[in-house]
C-alpha cells in the first residue's frame, strides 16, 4: 500500500492552501499507481476539500482532518470544535495577518500572512491554552487543533493498511503532523519531504519536485513490461556512449 500527505507532498505549498494543486505530471504519475496498488492519501485537509482536489483518481480511501475524517460523521468532536472557533477568532483579531480555517473537525491558524512570526505564535500559543481537549500540532506557518485523543495520522495508517489486507505500507509526508504516521507500527516505510533531523522518518526526498521520481519508480516496480523498457533505453545509451568515447 502506498500512502501520501499532500500539500507539500503531492502538491508544492502555496501562500494561499486553496490554490494548492497537483502538477499535471504528478497527477498523471498518482493515476497511474492507483491502478496497481492501493493508494491512501491522508491530509490535514478536511475531506470534502481534499476531494475535490483528488477528483478523478481511484483511490482505495482519502483521510482528512490529521485522520481524524473518514467519511463517517462524529457530531461529538465537531460541535467541540466549533467550541474553540469564537474563542480562537476572539483572540487571533489583535494581530493582522492570522486568518482561521474552519475545517469541521479541526481547526487551523494560519500566520504565512504575517511579518511578525514570532509574535504570531506567541500569539496563537496563549489563545489555544486555555481550550478544553485540544491537542496543538505545529506546520509550515501554521497551527493545527484537533481533539485530543482523536484518531490521528499514524492510527488512520495502520487502520488502512489492516482494512486493505497489506503488509507493508510506504509513507511519504513532509510536515510535524506526519510524525505520527512515520513511527506507526508495523511495517512502515517512511518517507519525508526534506531531511530532518529528528524525524522518524529513515528515508527523505530532498525536495517536493522529487515526488514525481519517487512515484515513477514505484510504478516502474510493477509494471514488468515499462521496466524492461527503461532497463533497455538505458542499455542503449550507454553503448551509445561508449561508441562516441571510442571513435
Ligand atoms: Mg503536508
Amino acid at each position: 500500500m502506498c500512502a501520501f500527505d499532500f500539500d507539500g507532498t503531492l502538491a508544492p505549498i502555496v501562500d494561499r492552501p486553496d490554490e494548492a494543486t497537483m502538477t499535471d505530471r504528478t497527477r498523471l504519475l498518482l493515476t497511474r499507481l492507483a491502478a496497481l496498488y492501493p493508494c491512501v492519501i491522508l491530509s490535514g485537509r478536511s475531506r470534502p476539500d481534499l476531494l475535490k482536489k483528488l477528483g478523478g483518481i481511484a483511490l482505495a480511501r482519502v483521510i482528512g482532518n490529521h485522520g481524524a475524517e473518514t467519511g463517517h460523521e462524529n457530531p461529538q468532536v465537531r460541535s467541540q470544535v466549533s467550541r474553540w472557533k469564537a474563542a480562537v477568532e476572539l483572540g487571533i483579531a489583535p494581530l493582522p495577518g492570522l486568518w482561521l480555517e474552519d475545517k469541521g473537525l479541526s481547526l487551523a491558524v494560519h500566520y504565512r500572512q504575517t511579518e511578525k512570526k514570532e509574535e504570531a505564535r506567541r500569539l496563537i500559543e496563549s489563545v489555544t491554552r486555555g481550550l478544553h481537549q485540544v491537542r496543538v500540532i505545529g506546520g509550515k506557518q501554521v497551527v493545527n487543533l484537533v481533539i485530543d485523543g482523536a484518531p490521528n495520522k499514524g492510527h488512520a495508517l495502520v487502520t488502512e493498511r489492516e482494512r486493505l489486507n497489506c503488509q507493508t505500507v510506504l509513507y511519504v509526508g513532509d510536515d510535524d503532523n506526519d510524525e505520527d504516521a512515520f513511527a506507526a507500527e508495523g511495517d512502515v516505510v517512511p518517507v519525508r519531504v526534506g531531511r530532518k533531523r529528528k524525524s522518524h522518518a529513515r528515508y527523505y526526498l530532498r525536495s517536493q519536485e522529487e515526488i514525481d521520481r519517487l512515484i515513477e519508480l514505484l510504478v516502474l516496480l510493477r509494471s514488468p513490461d515499462e521496466a524492461g523498457a527503461a532497463c533497455e533505453e538505458q542499455r542503449r545509451r550507454k553503448l551509445a556512449e561508449h561508441a562516441l568515447a571510442s571513435q
